[in-house]
């Protein structure tokens, strides 16, 4: 999709313009049956004096854009990602949002929709198609609607229903599960209510200096020549699609890029969009600047695609204990394993790395924004089907059929990544099993049949999870496959982390099957994959890659040839798209929705006590008098625990606010959703905990008053019956001043 030079042409150049608009609307209509008609794709150049002006263009589509918060409890809860039991929330560095885009050509519609959370569970789907299903009964079902996880690892866990995810999100939460359904349906209502004339444009660039490899060593059992097709280890190209409305007023935008939303550490205990979730905010930022954070106008996502082997941590890896390199083929320190075997970013903190990764895409997606002028045309289509994704038959030439498996974990699963790794004695690319947990496994949990074994080889089985039922089954069986296109853009949505080779094949197959429909609608196509999208399944690399058993390989829960089953199935969905039968395609079977077993061990939220003489919302320890611009401001207060404020959507625990001194009025500047605010929930000894709120003061902040505010709830008890009262607590009033004149 190069960007075809469009505005500002001299008089030749219009007229080579008109003849070649005319040639190729000539050329369309003979081998396309769309019946929109072909258009400038210049929007609204003046035409020369004397010429005749172009008849006005037809809207192309219609076009909705929403967004809302669905943050969820930011205290207590695991953050969903890193699997690591002791990072819990207390806190919030930025808001987490679901963004939706609404594409209809005036006959059918479909919805993408960008969500800020480690992945979408196959629970969450089915909660939010539901919600859809009794509000808009079969407007929006699960064929034209995709829901993909940004992958940040900083958001509330505790929506999944099967077993193995529930044990490490403490069990299905439903406090975490709801402000998610609630927020991606209200994205889908916001853009459902906004939908309006309008137009599409696309354009694609690359961002450097953002993502690495970080299994080259997998990467590099790929195909030699498959190998030298590619200038890089990574897809760097971000694709992007700008929606306007017909004055050619931009409304939104939404991308794609692979790189884990991992820039926020193992550390980290604050909920966090990460890289994707800040490039969006800083996007909205620029087109919304007064604005606070979430409330722009103007909606923007960054997606997640083929990043299963991609790191933001550009810098690499190394041991943390001694500096030297790690052991480059299974990631581990001579001293420490994998878990001192750890990758940082660009920046001098993790805060830093996650700002400079999403400046990075920000920027780029800004420039190709700007520049985007080649428009989208023609039908939006979206097919759809559930799969048995455990026996799937796959023909690798005329004689030889290969299968999928059951589900299960390869040991170096318990490795980790470079990115966060494990806490026990596994590393990357084992092949063998280790005795000692092997039989710790068979005593615990069964040990795997000889038949999984035999078909995930070379893969050693730590969880034979496709085997395991109680209390409810420990992986999905049933799965979602998915592509919606738009014009000649078509979107895969994969239901799991799809390394960057195994991407390009799924892209390519369905570019085949796309371009080779009988309309030639998809001539061009550009293919992009949506990823961690409507049910998570772990990763999926190429056989290739599988063979060496890195994480990514390990964590592959169909076996070798899960790709290659993907790659039949998602060629199937395109075909069916090309020769426009998409009707006819089987719906397959519906995944389970379990109502018994689901488990919660998260203890409910115990009451808050407070030191003695202060009430909730006292300031502990108080600002400054004054600070500079580029100063840190601090206050902490007594505070209850987050988990009292209930549903937090569309709220926040802080306040910045200025005095305007004409009006004689406080006007809100920072919310917890800021950037430069970070509100950190600490819980102390007994029942008591403290919020303390930190100001980041911008070098920009103008020189003024300011106050820091904090809200929250604290549960008491009546006689039997709990109690929660909302409180507040307000800092001294604080000058900032210009740091030119301070000095
Ligand atoms: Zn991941």
């Amino acid at each position: 999709m190069a960007a075809r030079k469009c505005c500002a042409l001299s008089t030749l150049e219009v007229m080579l313009t008109v003849v070649f608009v005319a040639m190729t609307a000539v050329s369309v209509a003979l081998i396309s049956i769309m019946a929109t008609p072909t258009t400038n794709t210049c929007p609204g150049p003046t035409p020369p004096p004397g010429s005749t002006p172009p008849p006005a263009p037809e809207p192309s589509f219609l076009i909705g854009v929403g967004r809302a918060d669905c943050t969820g409890p930011p205290a207590e809860i695991p953050l969903m990602g890193y699997a690591n039991p002791q990072q819990t929330a207390a806190g919030i560095h930025t808001r987490l949002f679901s963004r939706a885009f609404i594409m209809d050509d005036g006959r059918r519609r479909v919805v993408f929709v960008s969500v800020d959370v480690g992945m979408i569970s196959q629970r969450l789907r089915l909660e939010v198609l539901e919600a859809l299903q009794a509000k808009y009964g079969k407007r929006y079902r699960q064929d034209n609607v995709i829901l993909s996880g940004t992958h940040t690892h900083s958001g509330p866990a505790g929506y999944f229903q099967y077993t193995l995810f529930m044990l490490s999100s403490k069990g299905y939460l439903k406090s975490s599960v709801q402000p998610l359904v609630k927020g991606i349906v209200k994205s889908i209502e916001r853009a459902h209510d906004s939908v309006r004339p309008g137009r599409i444009y696309k354009n694609r660039g690359r961002v450097d200096a953002s993502s690495v490899n970080r299994s080259p060593h997998s990467y590099r059992n790929n195909p030699r020549d498959e190998q030298n097709r590619y200038e890089e280890n990574v897809d760097k190209d971000i694709v992007l699609l700008k929606f306007t409305d017909l004055d050619g007023d931009g409304i939104g935008m939404l991308s794609w890029f692979a790189v884990h939303a991992v820039s926020m550490k193992t550390t980290n205990r604050l909920v966090s969009g990460d890289n994707m979730g800040y490039a969006a905010y800083l996007m909205e930022k620029h087109k919304n600047p007064a604005a606070l954070p979430g409330q722009a106008a103007f909606v923007a996502a960054f997606s997640s695609s083929n990043l299963g082997d991609v790191s933001p941590n550009i810098r690499g890896p190394h041991c943390v204990n001694s500096g030297l390199a790690c052991d480059y083929l299974n990631s581990s320190c001579p001293d420490g394993g994998t878990k001192e075997c750890q990758a940082f970013g660009p920046g001098g903190d993790m805060f830093d790395s996650t700002r400079i990764i999403a400046h990075n895409i920000f920027t780029k997606a800004r420039e190709l924004y700007a520049s985007a002028v080649e428009e989208v045309t023609g039908f939006v289509h979206s097919a759809h089907q559930w799969i048995n994704m455990t026996d799937v038959t796959v023909y690798i030439n005329d004689t030889h059929a290969v299968s999928t498996c059951k589900p299960a974990l390869g040991h170096s699963f318990a490795a980790g990544t470079t990115d966060g790794g494990g806490d026990l004695n596994f590393t990357q690319g084992a092949v063998e099993g280790d005795p000692f947990w092997d039989g710790i496994r068979d005593a615990l949990l069964g040990e795997p049949s000889n038949q999984t074994q035999e078909c995930h080889r070379p893969k050693p089985i730590l969880f034979s999870t496709g085997e395991m039922k109680w209390p409810l089954p420990w992986h999905p069986e049933i799965i979602d496959v998915q592509i919606l296109t738009v014009g000649s853009v078509a979107v895969a949505a994969v239901p799991g982390e799809i390394t960057t080779m195994a991407g390009r094949r799924l892209r390519e197959a369905v570019q085949q099957e796309l371009e080779s429909g009988p309309s030639g609608a998809f001539l061009d196509a550009d293919v992009v994959i949506a990823g961690l999208s409507n049910v998570y399944t772990h990763y999926i690399t190429t056989y290739e890659e599988y063979q060496l058993q890195r994480y990514e390989g390990a964590s592959t829960i169909y076996g070798p040839h899960t790709l290659s089953a993907y790659v039949l199935k998602f060629a199937e969905l395109a075909r069916a798209i090309a020769q426009d039968r998409v009707e006819g395609l089987p719906a397959g079977p519906r995944p389970p929705f379990f109502q018994k077993n689901l488990f919660n061990l998260l203890p409910a939220a115990s009451t808050d006590s407070k030191p003695p003489n202060s009430s909730f919302g006292d300031v502990l320890q108080q600002v400054l008098p004054v600070y500079r611009q580029g100063d840190l401001a601090s206050v902490t207060f007594v505070a209850g625990n987050p988990r009292h404020s209930g549903d937090v959507r569309d709220q926040s625990f802080v306040a910045v606010e200025t005095h305007d001194k004409t009006s004689d009025r406080w006007t809100l500047v920072h919310t917890d959703a800021s950037w430069e605010t970070r509100f950190h929930w600490l819980k102390g000894s007994g029942r008591q905990s403290n919020a303390t709120v930190e100001w980041r003061i911008p070098p920009n902040a103008a020189a003024a008053s300011y106050r820091i505010k904090h809200f929250g709830h604290y549960k008491s008890m009546k006689g039997l019956r709990p109690v929660i009262t909302p409180y507040q607590g307000t800092s001294d009033v604080f000058r900032v001043l210009d740091t030119f004149y301070s000095k």
